[in-house]
C-alpha cells in the first residue's frame, strides 16, 4: 500500500508518494519521493510530513531545572 501527497513537495509543490525501499535502505522500509521532480524527502522532511518521529532523531536535550 502506499500513500499520496498533493501538492506537498518542498522543492516543487508537486505530489509526493510513499514507495517501499526494501533493499535500498536497510533502516527504512519506504521513502517518499515527488512524482514531478523526484525529489526524495530526508528523515526531517518526513517527519514534518507525516508527523512520525524521525528514524534519526537527535537525543532529546536534558531541561536545565
Ligand atoms: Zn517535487
Amino acid at each position: 500500500m502506499s500513500k499520496l501527497w498533493l501538492k506537498s513537495c518542498p522543492r516543487c509543490r508537486g505530489d509526493l508518494y510513499e514507495e517501499p525501499a526494501v533493499g535500498r535502505h536497510h533502516f527504512a522500509s519506504y521513502y517518499i519521493t515527488c512524482l514531478q521532480c523526484g525529489h526524495v524527502l530526508t528523515d526531517a522532511q518526513e517527519s514534518l510530513l507525516t508527523g512520525r518521529q524521525s528514524r534519526a532523531a537527535p537525543q532529546p536535550a536534558h531541561r536545565v531545572a
